[in-house]
């Protein structure tokens, strides 16, 4: 049992982070929702099997549903003002998840060049396996630059909503129009804005992922995914594109289309993807993904607002070359920021040293309340030298398109004290200025 849906649809972000999707049982009345920590349900008798079997409703195997993850996604489609969600274990399974249930082979993808690398490692090394293409737009917020890449078998555009390190933010809107005008979804993964920042659904997007390991969860102890659909799929215009939606079951029972009219995607991904891949996600982890998700709105505002303090004071430092934060007047994205993130511009950017890589890697060094670790979204402030970590796979050319340098750090801001961020950061260039090893 939830709560009436009335409650997620008319109250604020703040509330309906805390009660959209939340279980109700009926029994015992537990206040918050319990870890269903089980492999499977009991079934009652013997009608009531074949009936669980034959409508999918109820709960069978942990595989199939689980309540703690179904109260994860609830809340998260609520959230994102979508109609459904998927949990799965981690944020790469959310992208392999849905890539694969909306391609097959001899199909092609349309992505921003500025994703996530691990993203772009499923595109480049995985998916052409299966014989899926990918093309990558540099120019991304230019709709011509993608019209010019989208060939009769693109099957889905792909961008992020806020990129990491360089913070080039996405035109949503724009975008979109481009999918559409084709019948084709626009995939965004909006792992570093959250809902609270944007809800990239109400920009025209139809397929919104995130890793819930970064903020979604903001502790730091579990990996998630999610992927949210808007329900929207609409098989008049995009049937012939997407047959596997449209055609009937294996055995001759209704299509998704019949089934699940505008959540035929999401249903797809749900019942024949994550249901035959199993990108399962323990309870308990859905459960501690929950807990975060209560108080998203409060870390998010406060790791915004730190972020922007620190941009402005490192953008004043004579050691520092520039600041990748689109919070600040000086950034080329400052619009585009101030159009889709009016709340707070995220926390996540990069800085570029004067000094290459030596001095970043006595900043890096240097620096004690920052955590040296690849991670993100954390409540903790986080550092990672983009260049020879997680991005180490590109070319020079690819890294300075990327707006990755040998003396660029990329920063997660937590919500630590902003006076004792900065004087960490002072610290820092101390140690760039020592020159310490
Ligand atoms: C971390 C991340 C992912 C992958 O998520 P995992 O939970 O680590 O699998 C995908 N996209 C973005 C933008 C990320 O930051």
């Amino acid at each position: 049992m939830t709560l009436p849906q009335a409650i997620a649809q008319q109250d604020g972000f703040a509330t309906q982070q805390l009660h959209a999707g939340e279980r109700r049982d009926a029994a015992v009345n537990p206040r918050a929702t319990p870890i269903y920590l089980t492999a499977g349900f009991v079934l009652d008798d013997f009608d009531h099997a074949s009936e669980l079997f034959s409508t999918g409703e109820g709960f069978s195997y942990t595989r199939v549903g689980n309540p703690t993850a179904e109260a994860v996604e609830r809340r998260v489609a609520a959230l994102e003002g979508g109609t459904e969600a998927l949990l799965v274990g981690s944020g790469q399974a959310a992208v392999a998840i849905t890539m694969l249930g909306l391609l097959q082979a001899g199909q092609h993808i349309v992505s921003a060049s500025s994703i996530y690398e691990g993203t772009r490692g499923l595109f480049l090394d995985n998916l052409t396996r299966f014989g899926i293409e990918t093309d990558f737009v540099d120019d991304a917020n230019d709709p011509q630059a993608w019209e010019r890449l989208i060939r009769p078998t693109t099957r889905a555009l792909f961008a992020e909503s806020i990129p990491n390190p360089k913070n080039d933010i996405f035109d949503i809107a724009a975008i979109a129009a481009v999918a559409h005008a084709h019948g084709i979804p626009l995939v965004i993964d909006s792992t570093l804005a959250t809902p609270y920042l944007v809800r990239p659904i109400e920009h025209g997007a139809d397929i919104v992922i995130h890793s819930a390991s970064k903020f979604l969860a903001g502790h730091g102890a579990v990996l998630g995914g999610l992927i949210v659909d808007s329900g929207r799929f609409d098989a008049e215009r995009s049937g012939e594109l997407f047959p596997h939606f449209v055609e009937r079951s294996r055995l001759g029972g209704p299509g998704f289309v019949e089934r699940a009219g505008g959540n035929a995607r999401i249903t797809y991904l749900r019942e024949i993807m994550a249901l035959r891949f199993g990108p399962t996600p323990s309870p308990l982890n859905a459960f501690l993904i929950n807990q975060g998700i209560e108080t998203l709105s409060l870390r998010v505002e406060r790791q915004s607002q730190n972020a922007l303090g620190v941009a402005r004071w490192l953008e004043q430092q004579p050691e520092i070359h520039s600041v990748d934060y689109s919070g600040l007047e000086s950034n080329p994205f400052h619009a585009l920021a101030q159009r889709y993130l009016p709340d707070g511009q995220g926390s996540v950017f990069s800085f570029t040293l004067r000094g290459g890589i030596d001095a970043a890697r006595a900043f890096v060094n240097a620096v004690e309340v920052f955590t040296h670790m690849t991670h993100l979204g954390d409540v903790r402030s986080l550092i990672l030298h983009p260049g020879t970590t997680s991005h180490n796979l590109r070319t020079d050319d690819e890294l300075s398109q990327s707006g990755i340098w040998p003396g660029t750090l990329r920063v997660s801001i937590g919500i630590e004290d902003l006076a004792d961020l900065i004087r960490d950061l002072e610290r820092g260039l101390a140690g760039v200025r020592a020159g310490t090893p």
